[in-house]
């Protein structure tokens, strides 16, 4: 019997993917559970999952050495980048130029089952500047393209979790309505009730 086969550890579910965009959903990689903070990025493996989920992957089977601690400081840089553009702030973007040009693409052509001809880029960078490229990419849109006023933090006093509004109305309140959406329905029935 191997004893390295038995294991009480808990797979961690990984980080919500609620953003709907993956700079929000880079912000979500650190939550808030009952006031205590939760990091979904622990090791090497739990970012190199989290990556994945958005078809971001590598050949290698170990992740290069920098790479958790470069995802963290992205991170830490999307979090102030993404807090001064939602507050109307001059952005100090300069910093993030580095992770965009270790992320070195080409132009690549080809053509599908139907002779369809695509343009698409392919990565030609490796290790972690093509894990964390696209990520990056993703940061710099949303400051490029997106709307300040759709990047928002989900109401509830408890939740830190951040979303980009892409309801038609632009009214969406909640990380998730199952979640926090539920919590104040529940809390606003209790106050009414006088519970
Ligand atoms: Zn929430």
């Amino acid at each position: 019997m191997s004893e390295a086969a038995t294991t009480t550890e808990q797979p961690q579910s990984g980080a919500p993917m609620l953003g709907d965009h993956l700079a929000m959903d880079l912000l979500n990689t650190e939550a808030r559970a009952d006031g205590q903070p939760v990091e979904f990025w622990s090791n090497d493996q739990d970012l190199l999952h989290w990556l994945a989920r958005y078809g971001i992957s590598q050949t290698a089977t170990v992740a290069p050495a920098d790479l958790l601690p470069q995802a963290k400081a992205l991170r830490a840089l999307a979090h102030q980048l993404i807090s001064q553009f939602r507050a109307g702030q001059p952005i100090d973007y300069r910093p993030l130029n580095p992770y965009l040009q270790a992320y070195s693409t080409v132009p690549y052509l080809e053509q599908d089952a139907e002779g369809t001809l695509t343009l698409s880029r392919h990565c030609t960078a490796e290790g972690t500047g093509a894990l964390l490229g696209p990520v990056a990419e993703a940061v710099a849109q949303l400051l490029v393209e997106g709307n300040a006023a759709l990047v928002k933090q989900c109401e509830h006093p408890d939740c830190i979790l951040w979303f980009y509004d892409r309801t038609k109305a632009h009214k969406r309140r909640w990380c998730s309505m199952a979640l926090c959406g539920n919590r104040h329905k529940a809390a606003q029935f209790r106050k009414r009730s006088g519970g």
